[in-house]
């Protein structure tokens, strides 16, 4: 706890006076360029890796990146899952927020849980929560390509098919859904490799993800992620 305290405190001495200018206008309201969707984990820095500051990105945090499919929460179980909705309609609705970038990474918990099939009974709320991404496990287990994945990295290859399965979920909201139609709202899928910090962006396209770099932006900025038909 010192560690973050005295960060309080370098924070007021070195870095605050760089947005002193920016602070009025920020507490007037905030027009954020994208709500991120991530997990909790703590070696994820949304702001830090895409260099932006204070009141540029919408933050949901939640175990293993999940958007639980509408379907699913709309049979009575919508109170269950009403903090990814609250968040969804506050972005869209109260922000008009423009982009939604779902990211996964590498080395993630949630999805050693996930890839262990395994119910685990201290942890009754951790094993509810990442059962709503029971169908990624479905589509990799049975995927016959999966049999040659090393063991050591199949969580890393869970994760990504994860990333795509909660885009999918997004388009089953109705709030999102009904912002895409009408073209106010696009949707990204990311993928951060915790041990380079590589951020991969996932071409639909190609059915891929694509390494984020001076390269790759042009192709990834023409064809962004669009519902499949
Ligand atoms: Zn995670």
């Amino acid at each position: 706890m010192n560690k973050i305290i005295q960060g309080l405190v370098e924070f007021k001495q070195k870095f605050q006076k760089s947005f002193i200018e920016e602070f009025p206008d920020l507490a007037n309201g905030q027009k954020p360029q994208a709500l991120m969707i991530v997990c909790c984990d703590s070696r994820i820095m949304p702001t830090v890796s895409t260099r932006i500051g204070p009141g540029d990105l919408f933050v949901l945090r939640n175990i293993g990146n999940i958007v639980p499919p509408y379907n699913y929460i709309n049979q009575g179980n919508t109170l269950k899952h009403s903090s990814v909705l609250a968040a969804l309609e506050f972005a869209i609705k109260y922000l008009q927020i423009p982009n939604i970038i779902i990211c996964g990474h590498s080395e993630c918990g949630a999805m050693k849980y996930l890839l262990a099939n395994e119910e685990v009974p201290e942890t009754p709320f951790l094993h509810n929560w990442i059962s709503e991404a029971k169908s990624v496990y479905t589509e990799f287990s049975t995927n016959p390509k999966s049999q040659d994945i090393n063991p050591k990295t199949a969580h890393n290859e869970i994760s990504k098919l994860n990333v795509i399965h909660q885009l999918e979920n997004l388009y089953t909201i109705p709030v999102v859904r009904e912002a895409v139609d009408r073209k106010k709202l696009k949707v990204y899928g990311w993928w951060l490799d915790i041990s380079t910090y590589d951020v991969y962006h996932y071409l639909k396209s190609q059915n891929e993800f694509v390494q984020i770099n001076d390269k790759t932006l042009e192709t990834i900025l023409d064809e962004l992620y669009e519902e499949k038909s």
